[in-house]
């Protein structure tokens, strides 16, 4: 399988001033683009080629292993962010309460985490095997999948995420990057859980035709120059 790079799911001017165009010139065009292209050199002629995108998630290591967990936790990154207002299911909202005592008590935690995060990494929310929601952060590629935990929202902490809009003020990026949460992508990420309780399936991971994708990874970096 020759892996593909998702098309972004709003113009790439649509997240400012929160998110500049330049960041997602960088971060989309530059950073996801050059991580589907390293996959697809590094699985060729291994048996890796065989696999979906959350199949050679959970069994490869080394180079493999990091640019797959990079093109599936940015495709997640990506479509959890709109600036379009929405707000979290109620099935959401109440294993919020149950979990982590409020929305807001969320929030805070979250932002706090990922704040915290030494380094390079990403922070998650996730289902794990019980059925709790779990907050968890992972260094440079890490990734719930590996731990059997479904994830329903991811936020990027790594610095080319935000260094162009915010310079090193990570807490300014957080703070700001809440208002982009895509609430109806993460409420819908629980209901699949739910309803298959065997965790999120990507449709984009299997170059299936419920995705859009850009017809040339050159095309995207070449609007960007
Ligand atoms: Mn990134």
């Amino acid at each position: 399988m020759t892996h593909v790079l998702m098309d972004l799911p709003f113009d790439e001017n649509a997240l400012e001033p929160v998110i500049s165009r330049e960041t997602l010139q960088y971060h989309y065009g530059k950073h996801h683009a050059t991580y589907i292209n390293n996959l697809n050199g590094l699985i060729e002629g291994t048996q890796y080629e065989e696999l979906d995108l959350a199949q050679i998630v959970v069994t490869a290591e080394g180079g493999i292993f990091n640019n797959a967990a990079q093109v599936y936790n940015h495709n997640f990154y990506f479509k959890g962010m709109t600036s379009e207002a929405t707000v979290p299911s109620k099935q959401l909202v109440d294993l919020l309460d149950r979990d982590f005592g409020s929305a807001e008590a969320f929030k805070e935690t979250f932002l706090k985490t990922a704040a915290g995060l030494f380094g390079s990494g990403w922070v998650w929310l996730s289902v794990d095997g019980s059925g709790s929601l779990v907050l968890e952060s992972f260094s440079n590629a890490g990734n719930p999948l590996l731990s059997g935990h479904t994830p329903l929202m991811t936020c990027d902490v790594w610095e080319h995420a935000y260094y162009i809009d915010y310079r090193n003020a990570r807490p300014a990026y957080l703070e700001k990057w809440w208002e982009l949460v895509n609430w109806d992508f993460v409420s819908q990420n629980l209901e699949f859980y739910s309803e298959s309780r065997h965790g999120f399936i990507d449709p984009c991971n299997e170059n299936s035709d419920l995705c859009d994708y850009v017809d040339s990874i050159e095309k995207v970096e070449h609007s960007n120059t």
